[in-house]
């Protein structure tokens, strides 16, 4: 750690460009300079890239501030939207061509295009070769439209030492001049981020390692205006289980997504996104505030790691059984409606809530829960699936008939009551528990699987349990 991450001047940026949604590989990025911020007691910014006026939309800039509260990534201050300091930007590429650090470039469209055709076919690298670096704009045709391009260093190499990638170097020759300005005065995407990274008082630039080729050209420009240079460190990207980059194909898909469709909580999203090339040790659930206190950005793992669905999910579940009752019976209601088509009554809305506990232990997402509860709301005489139909064979509604007569004289509704009454009925039978307590089970939820018998009977209570034996058994 060098002697300024000490410091509480710490800044970190997040800078998608709201052409899509805020994608699992933006929001670990995010994540990340949310983390390194949070550990430094500095300052975690939010810009949005909405140069591209084409594809920048303003239900992209929403997903991604919605995602990103989602995630419990809070930003400091307002968001810094990039497009709206085109003015800024253009300032700072006259200042560097009065500088001498930036030339005018008159070359045009068909001039560079004969320059690359000829690249090509003597199969040198593609790349601007300077021609108006060197020359008097007054050789410009008058009112002709020029770029401005960066007067890039020729000699020598830069070297970025990349606080994930480590030492990493390019010769300046293969940098070419880079276009700041172009002939209609907007800012190239390379001259923006300097810019904007300067004026934010960014400290360290956590990103893709797709970004790793700007780094080299964006220290050109930093060098060109003398100013401090930022910390980079460039995060592999993030991979799906074959080794290809994540791709939609990987259902590499915005977070909301594994919100709304998926059922995921967002501390488990959270805490993969963090394992996903990071680690402390073993420990596999790591809470925000560990998080906080253990992130050390100089530790993540310069391969790219694989997007694992099912650990994603494990994780998933253990917050789902970490979380109170009514957070969860909050988040799963909308489903448990929509999948009735009703809204619940209050008293449903109880029973919701007091299931949670039985349903909880054994669901990986919100979906699940909202499906298992489902038989808790269904009208009777409700409908048997597959498998419950095959546990109700006649033997098996004579023992439900056997159960009713034992369980409607029964007023003391509890776990315990019910427990002895049902074991009376399987004991005067010479059967086993589990004989007694499928086929209730099948009556009571129409399915084979369920929470315990003795938590269902509690959570419909007597006359719903009652009803939904009557409508299976034979008497
Ligand atoms: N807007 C860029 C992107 O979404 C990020 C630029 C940066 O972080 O420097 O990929």
């Amino acid at each position: 750690m060098s002697a300024s991450e000490n410091s509480s001047t710490i800044v970190t940026r997040f800078a998608p460009s709201p052409t899509g949604f805020l994608h699992i590989g933006g929001a670990r990025t995010a994540l990340f300079n949310w983390l390194f911020a949070r550990h430094h007691g500095g300052k975690f910014l939010l810009r949005i890239e909405d140069t591209d006026r084409a594809r920048s939309t303003q239900p992209a800039i929403d997903a991604i501030l919605d995602g990103m509260r989602w995630l419990g990534l809070d930003w400091d201050g307002e968001p810094v939207f990039q497009f709206a300091r085109a003015d800024r930007h253009a300032e700072v590429a006259n200042q560097m061509l009065a500088a001498g650090h930036a030339y005018r470039c008159y070359a045009t469209p068909e001039e560079l295009e004969a320059m690359r055709a000829e690249q090509r076919e003597k199969k040198l690298p593609m790349r601007y070769d300077g021609r108006w670096r060197d020359r008097d704009p007054s050789e410009a045709p008058a009112g002709a439209p020029f770029v401005i391009r960066l007067k890039a260093p020729r000699e020598g190499a830069v070297t970025i030492h990349d606080r994930v990638q480590g030492d990493v170097t390019v010769q300046n020759a293969e940098l070419d001049d880079m276009i700041l300005l172009r002939s209609d005065g907007t800012p190239t995407y390379m001259l923006a981020v300097v810019v904007d990274d300067h004026d934010m008082a960014v400290t360290h630039v956590i990103r893709g390692d797709d970004h790793l080729n700007n780094a080299f050209r964006q220290l050109t420009i930093y060098r060109a205006m003398g100013w401090p240079e930022p910390v980079y460190a460039h995060v592999p990207l993030i991979h799906g289980a074959d080794g290809a980059k994540l791709s939609k194909r990987h259902g590499a898909l915005g977070v909301e997504a594994y919100r709304d469709e998926m059922g995921m909580l967002p501390e488990a999203v959270c805490n993969y996104l963090l394992r996903l090339g990071w680690g402390h040790g073993d420990d596999e659930f790591i809470s925000r505030e560990d998080a906080i206190r253990w992130f050390d950005i100089g530790q993540v793992g310069k391969a790219p790691s694989r997007f694992d669905q099912k650990k994603l999910e494990h994780l998933n579940g253990h917050y789902i059984r970490e979380s109170e009752n009514a957070r969860l019976a909050t988040l799963v209601r909308p489903d448990v409606e929509a999948l009735l088509g009703h809204e619940l009554t209050d008293f449903e809305a109880d029973v919701l809530l007091r299931s949670m506990e039985f349903i909880k232990p054994r669901a990986k997402n919100l979906k699940e829960i909202a499906a298992s509860a489902l038989f808790l709301f269904r009208n009777r005489p409700i409908a048997m699936d597959e498998s419950a139909k095959a546990l109700l064979d006649d033997p098996s509604k004579t023992i439900l008939g056997l159960v009713f007569a034992a369980l409607e004289p029964v007023a003391d509704w509890t776990a315990d009551t019910l427990d002895g009454v049902i074991r009376q009925v399987a004991e005067a039978q010479e059967l086993k528990l589990g004989k007694v307590a499928q086929p209730l089970r099948a009556a009571l939820t129409g399915q084979a699987t369920s929470p315990g018998i003795f938590d269902v009977l509690l959570l419909l209570g007597r006359d719903e349990s009652l009803g939904r034996i009557s409508d299976q058994m034979t008497n």
